[in-house]
């Protein structure tokens, strides 16, 4: 990309994956507010096809592409997944490319969705590799997880259609890896209201992109098990898009323990009765620790994901908070 992405890259990708995602819910949270001292609206792509928001960037990308011989990626599991749907939605082969580390559940999935689920390599960049090597050799085309125009686009329809439903919004949380989501809800929601909050959270042990921006720019951190595990791998060294997205349009960085995880996670499902996985928990986690308020108008939190395994989600349910 040599020319910078805008407001009509968003709606572009909007017209094209119209009918092939679901337009989610938005609802208040009534225990949040009373912590946050303000409303609290949650964002429920998690109840989007796939379980994910992921399925936005996927859709738009195949939708983009020419004649290839299939699509593939590597993906910590909901980029895999949405890419596998869209695929099959278009009638094209994939094969998503996994890492050891990607639980079983997310793997039975995408080969549910009639993909071929490749798993290789210890680490994700491990499992990126041989992506890269079905490009090179096949003929298919690699559609990353977040560092793509066609990808942040259709990630940036979310803020959208959070704008569409809750005009007043006056910040939005967003979960925090790659930077895809962030980038393209934040280019979206501050065009069109410029005076905007867009906070991005990330669990403390391995945050990439937080690491990144304190640093000025992309940098390694060590890969390490979290309950955001939708939160973990790296920005990629020769980041095109997102770093520079994230660090011009995010307003504040927010880093949680796994305890603020897990509480965050709890109280989505006792008080608001929503089944979300790590990633998704972040921003009630940020409200319950005490690092997030609404106290300049109504704060959305996008619950990013639901693909938990269920006995995991059992378990963090069994702990007391901290
Ligand atoms: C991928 C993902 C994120 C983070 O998105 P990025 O674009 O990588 O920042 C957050 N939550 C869930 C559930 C995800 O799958």
């Amino acid at each position: 990309m040599d020319r910078r992405m805008s407001l009509h890259d968003v709606e572009a990708a909007a017209e094209r994956i119209r009918g092939r995602v679901r337009e989610t819910p938005v609802k208040p949270s009534p225990g949040l507010s009373a912590r946050a001292g303000g409303p609290v609206w949650l964002k429920c792509e998690h109840r989007q096809e796939t379980g994910a928001f992921k399925l936005r960037g996927a859709a738009h990308a195949v939708a983009r592409l020419g004649a290839v011989a299939g699509v593939t990626t590597a993906s910590t599991g909901n980029h895999g997944r949405a890419l596998a749907f869209a695929a099959r939605q278009r009638g094209v082969p994939a094969v998503i490319c996994l890492s050891r580390l990607v639980p079983g559940n997310k793997r039975e999935a995408i080969a549910g969705l009639g993909a071929e689920a490749r798993v290789t390599g210890a680490s994700q960049d491990e499992a990126f590799e041989e992506a890269r090597r079905l490009e090179r050799d096949e003929g298919f085309a690699l559609i990353p997880p977040f560092d793509h125009a066609d990808v942040i686009a259709g990630q940036g329809t979310l803020g959208l259609e959070i704008l569409a439903q809750l005009p007043d919004a006056a910040t939005i949380a967003v979960p925090l890896s790659g930077g895809g989501l962030l980038s393209g809800v934040a280019l979206a929601a501050k065009a069109l209201r410029p005076g905007i909050r867009i906070v991005g959270i990330s669990m403390a042990r391995g945050a990439a992109m937080a690491a990144s921006l304190a640093a000025g720019h992309p940098v390694e951190v060590a890969e390490l098990e979290t309950l955001a595990d939708s939160l973990g791998g790296g920005v990629g060294r020769d980041n095109r898009l997102t770093f520079a997205m994230c660090r011009d349009l995010v307003d504040e960085v927010i880093l949680l323990s796994e305890a603020e995880i897990a509480a965050g996670l709890r109280h989505l499902a006792r008080e608001d009765g929503e089944i979300v996985e790590g990633a998704a928990a972040v921003g009630a986690g940020a409200i319950l620790g005490g690092k997030l308020r609404a106290d300049r108008g109504p704060l959305v939190l996008i619950l990013s994901g639901g693909n938990i395994d269920p006995a995991l989600h059992a378990r963090i349910m069994r702990e007391q908070d901290a």
